[in-house]
């Protein structure tokens, strides 16, 4: 038996608002009514402001944000088209191994599992393609298997300086709605996303921003689609309506989350979830462990990867924690599975939740066989969170 909640404290699916629960108990609709579109035209202009774009066009598929991957490339690339990315995680590899079975000509800059997208090295690229060949850039905003952030306006500036057109595809899965995202500052034409994340609901939707120019690039391009086709979307959208049967339970919750990030405020956001990240760095320090992130400039404000050392194996961390604690942490992905843990602080998170987090972790390190003094972790969080708030530059952990 379980007593208490299961602290939930993975990257995603991440905590679901108690408010946003019961805004999907409702009764199913007809999803055809002449009334039904009305009320979800907010929905779509709402997830423009959490992308900050008003040029572009937001749609929803029912699907994860894997599936909103598939969306941006089939719908706006051709097999064969060169794409440039870098390989620095897990969910990098998932996302070029896709865009090989999609029969792109994938160009790899491979990184160690805690580097940042090499803007510089994208530049170089970029500047040396003359004829144009590659079609797009595609950069994971935030690694959540290496808890590590790349920089989306340096990747526009390497575009820019090599006047170059490629399309700029952005993974903002873990990154959009809790950290900075600029869709039409950066120049992002496909933003990606799904709803078990950032949003703080269930799994099921994914989630696309679509420049202009990408809805142009979709007239012509010849990847073969059929349920995701943008074009079966645009008919509909612009009614409030869907070409296929939408969960609308997971609209009404949409509705509900968006209203508590407009009235939280995209910077108030952002601000809390660095300040909370920052707390768990400073634990990480106290504790003498290392980030999987090779730079407290590029640590990502949603997750921590913590690498345990040598002689401990991380699933053990993990283990200890649910099994004992009811504590949810995530697991090493791929490659770092042993190596890593990670304490994920993304979505609807106070700093009480992520001081629990901390605690437990402690007991689950000292058990598992790593040598640290009970509270220091904590305590190094504490003094972070007790401090004034501001909504100042991040806090780095240095
Ligand atoms: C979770 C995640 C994905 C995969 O999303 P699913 O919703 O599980 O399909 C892709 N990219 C990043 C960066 C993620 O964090």
């Amino acid at each position: 038996m379980r007593t208490g909640i299961n602290h939930l404290f993975i990257p995603g699916p991440t905590n679901v608002p108690e408010s946003v629960r019961q805004a999907m108990n409702v009764p199913m609709q007809d999803q055809r009514a002449h009334d039904f579109g009305a009320g979800n035209l907010s929905l779509f202009s709402d997830l423009k402001k959490v992308m900050r774009t008003t040029a572009g066009t937001v749609m929803m598929f029912s699907g994860s944000g894997t599936g909103s991957w598939e969306a941006a490339i089939t719908n706006t690339l051709s097999p064969g088209d060169k794409v440039l990315m870098a390989r620095h995680g897990h969910f990098s590899t998932l996302w070029a191994e896709m865009a090989t079975r999609l029969g792109l000509d994938v160009e790899l800059v491979d990184l160690a599992w805690g580097a940042a997208t090499p803007v510089n090295e994208f530049a170089r690229r970029l500047a040396a393609d003359r004829h144009g060949k590659i079609k797009a850039v595609f950069v994971t905003h935030n690694e959540t298997a290496t808890g590590v952030t790349s920089s989306i306006a340096g990747v526009r500036a390497a575009l820019d300086t090599a006047m170059h057109d490629a399309l700029l595809f952005v993974d903002g899965v873990s990154s959009i709605g809790c950290i900075e995202f600029r869709m039409d500052d950066w120049g992002v034409d496909l933003a990606v996303t799904g709803s078990q994340k950032g949003l703080m609901m269930p799994a099921g939707l994914g989630i696309l921003g679509v420049s202009p120019k990408a809805i142009e690039a979709s007239k012509t391009a010849t990847s073969r689609r059929a349920y995701f086709e943008f074009s079966e979307q645009m008919k509909h959208n612009p009614g409030g309506y869907f070409p296929y049967t939408p969960p609308t339970q997971l609209l009404h919750g949409l509705r509900k989350a968006l209203d508590r990030m407009l009235e939280e405020g995209f910077d108030t956001i952002a601000a809390r979830h660095n300040r909370l990240a920052s707390g768990v760095r400073a634990a990480v320090q106290a504790w003498g462990l290392e980030t999987c992130a090779e730079h407290p400039s590029i640590a990502s404000d949603t997750v921590t990867a913590i690498k345990t050392p040598a002689s401990v194996d991380a699933r053990e961390v993990i283990r200890i924690a649910y099994d004992r604690y009811n504590t949810s942490l995530g697991s090493g992905l791929g490659p770092l599975a042993g190596k890593v843990f990670r304490i994920g602080h993304i979505g609807d998170l106070n700093e009480g939740m992520c001081l629990t987090a901390l605690a437990v972790t402690e007991m689950a390190l000292a058990e598992a066989g790593v040598s640290l003094t009970y509270g220091s972790g904590v305590a190094a969080a504490q003094t972070i969170y007790a401090a004034p708030i501001t909504n100042a530059a991040r806090v780095a952990a240095e």
